[in-house]
């Protein structure tokens, strides 16, 4: 059975330098035992003008990750963020079925970390890819073909830039296509075969390059953008005794958003509303997009309830088609995939670690349904 709930953990990250100089206090507490993740007021000085009242606020996820300080017994390392997730949903993807895992927060909270991590600390993108070709070899027994494609791509004001040939003609942007047989898709997105870890990984160093390059032409370009690197794998396996050959298709999904402060500053009135810049189209609509499908019941009228359009009616209301993210990701949303989301927050703001939370909050209420990508073909 496919059918679930999107799962959402929480990570905090260390101090950075900035944080350590000014001394911030970290607001965040973890419970082991219950997963429970509060986030304490900061304190506010007596001859402060601002007239903000913060309260404790408590949230509980699927798992919730204390990464603050390595001396803790419960620190969370990037092998255990991988051995609690990304391992399992590897292997819902030898079973056939579509994953997606999606980093959320503001710039700074960890997302690039968890998701591409360092030479010294691979995250779950390069740990995906070892343990896909580790699988592939434990499983290897003659009567099953493995195929891997690997691509990159970035979305960037609403315009989708291929990261592994970035010099691409149409002034470097591609084109989104829907098809019935296909689903929606990246016109003339590079998708490279791949035979072994060594291949992802040149094609990762590539792709990041392309990321960095950009990101010193136009100040703060990985802040603005969403990172969208997808594996497919294809499992073509003949049975003798039936002779008969069944193919599996799983695509991974593994997303690197967009720093969510962008959507928060939309909701900011006047002055930050005029900054058009800065309002990301495709994370303001992700946001509307969880609350759609978090809260079916409230998006159609009760005349509506229990009939046979149900479901249509609740696919024309979730704002799929408003933004270049959305469409793309579709079917990890609300349809058929297992997905999972990381809040990554900061230690010590209060504001945007409250609204990430809300945020992740939200998301735990949306549910999928995953089906095994399985045809036979003779
Ligand atoms: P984002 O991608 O959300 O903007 P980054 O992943 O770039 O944030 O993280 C910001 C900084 O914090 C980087 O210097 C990164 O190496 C560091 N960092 C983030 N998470 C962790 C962690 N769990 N452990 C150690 N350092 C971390
Ligand atoms: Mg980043």
């Amino acid at each position: 059975d496919g059918g679930g709930n999107v799962k959402v953990v929480v990570r905090v990250r260390k101090f950075v330098p900035r944080e350590l100089e000014r001394r911030t206090p970290c607001l965040i507490h973890m419970n082991p035992a219950t997963q429970q993740t509060t986030l304490s007021p900061p304190i506010v000085s007596a001859d402060s003008h601002s007239r903000k009242t913060y309260e404790e606020k408590k949230f509980t996820f699927d798992n919730s990750f204390w990464s603050h300080d390595e001396e803790d017994a419960h620190y969370a390392h990037q092998e255990d963020i991988y051995r609690s997730f990304g391992e399992e949903f590897l292997e819902h993807n030898f079973d056939g079925y579509h994953t997606c895992i999606f980093a959320y927060g503001q710039t700074g909270s960890g997302k690039s970390y968890t998701m591409m991590g360092t030479p010294d600390q691979p995250g779950l993108i390069p740990r995906t890819c070892r343990g896909l070709f580790e699988k592939i070899e434990e499983e290897q027994n003659g009567s099953i073909t493995y195929n891997v494609h690997v691509s990159y791509f970035e979305i960037y004001n609403e315009h989708v830039k291929d990261l592994l040939t970035p010099k691409s003609k149409d002034c470097g942007y591609l084109k989104i296509r829907e098809s019935k047989l296909d689903g929606v898709y990246v016109q003339n997105l590079t998708d490279e075969q791949v035979k072994n870890y060594e291949d992802i990984e040149r094609l990762m160093m590539v792709g990041d390059a392309n990321r960095t390059t950009a990101s010193t032409k136009m100040n703060d370009t990985s802040s603005r953008s969403h990172a969208v690197f997808t594996l497919t794998l294809k499992q073509i396996q003949h049975d003798l005794a039936t002779d008969t050959t069944i193919e599996r298709l799983a695509r991974m999904r593994l997303v690197d958003l967009a720093g969510s402060e962008r959507a928060n500053r939309t909701e900011a009135t006047g002055q930050r509303l005029r900054e058009g810049g800065n309002i990301n189209q495709s994370l303001t609509t992700l946001g509307r997009v969880i609350a759609a499908l978090a809260d079916p019941k409230r998006q159609k009228p009760a005349s509506m309830r229990g009939s046979q359009n149900q479901t249509k009616r609740r696919a024309e209301v979730v704002p799929y088609r408003d933004s270049v993210l959305t469409w793309l990701l579709k079917d990890s949303l609300g349809g058929n995939s297992k997905t999972a989301m990381v809040a990554c927050i900061s230690p010590s703001d209060y504001e945007e670690t409250l609204s990430t939370l809300r945020y992740a909050d939200q998301a735990k209420r949306i549910r999928t349904r995953a089906h095994v990508n399985q045809d036979a073909v003779s």
